[in-house]
C-alpha cells in the first residue's frame, strides 16, 4: 500500500482523473476553505486540517475523525480555493477509501439498512401512508418501496458489491450486527 496521497490520486483518479486529484499537493494551508465552510461553522469540520492530514499520510486519524463525514458536499471550498484544490472531491474520495476499509458512521450504516429494506434512504412510514390515504392517494407512490421485486434488485446490488458485509448487515434480521451485539450486552 502506498501513501494516502497516492491512494487518493489512484482511487479518485478513476472517477475524476488523476490531475484533478493531484491538486491536493497544491494546498498551501491558507485556510480559505475553512473560512467559508458552512458545515464548519456548526461542527468540528476544519477543511484545511483534513487536507493537511491527507498530505501527512495520517490515514488512521483521518479515517477515524467523525468530522470527515460532516462535509455536506456544498462545493463552497472547491470554488473558493485560490490554488484550485478540488477539495470536495478529495474529501469524497477519502470517504470512499475509509468506507472501503470499514470506517463508517453508524448513522450512515442505518441509512444503508433502510435502503436494503425499501430501496430508499428515507422510506415512507405508516404516518405518511395514512396521510396519503386521507387525501385519496394510494398509501405508497410507485417507487421501489412498493415493489418487492425492485427491493430485491437493490438487495442484489448490496450482495454483488459486498456492501452488506462492509456495513455489517444481518440479512435474517435486517439489522446491523453491531446493534444486535449491543442489545445482547
Ligand atoms: S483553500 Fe485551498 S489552498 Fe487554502 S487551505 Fe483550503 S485547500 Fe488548501
Ligand atoms: S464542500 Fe464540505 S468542506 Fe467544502 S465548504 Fe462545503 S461542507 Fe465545507
Amino acid at each position: 500500500m502506498g501513501t494516502l496521497v497516492e491512494e487518493i490520486i489512484e482511487w479518485g483518479g478513476g472517477v475524476f482523473g488523476e490531475e484533478h486529484m493531484e491538486t491536493l499537493l497544491s494546498c498551501v494551508q491558507c485556510g480559505k476553505c475553512t473560512g467559508g465552510c458552512p458545515s464548519g461553522r456548526n461542527t468540528a469540520l476544519r477543511t484545511r486540517k483534513l487536507m493537511r492530514m491527507a498530505q501527512e499520510d495520517m490515514r488512521e486519524e483521518i479515517f477515524n475523525a467523525p468530522e470527515l463525514w460532516f462535509c455536506s458536499t456544498c462545493y463552497t471550498c472547491y470554488e473558493r480555493c485560490p490554488k484550485g484544490v478540488k477539495v470536495t472531491d478529495i474529501i469524497r474520495t477519502i470517504r470512499n477509501i475509509a468506507a472501503k476499509e470499514g470506517h463508517m458512521l453508524k448513522a450512515h450504516k442505518m441509512i444503508g439498512v433502510y435502503v436494503a429494506k425499501t430501496g430508499h434512504a428515507v422510506p415512507i412510514g405508516p404516518d405518511q401512508m395514512k396521510l396519503r390515504e386521507a387525501v385519496g392517494l394510494e398509501s405508497q407512490p410507485p417507487t421501489s418501496q412498493k415493489y418487492k421485486e425492485q427491493v430485491e434488485q437493490v438487495q442484489e446490488i448490496f450482495k454483488t458489491t459486498g456492501y452488506d458485509v462492509l456495513m455489517g448487515l444481518d440479512w435474517d434480521t435486517m439489522a446491523l450486527k453491531e446493534e444486535e451485539g449491543e442489545k445482547k450486552k
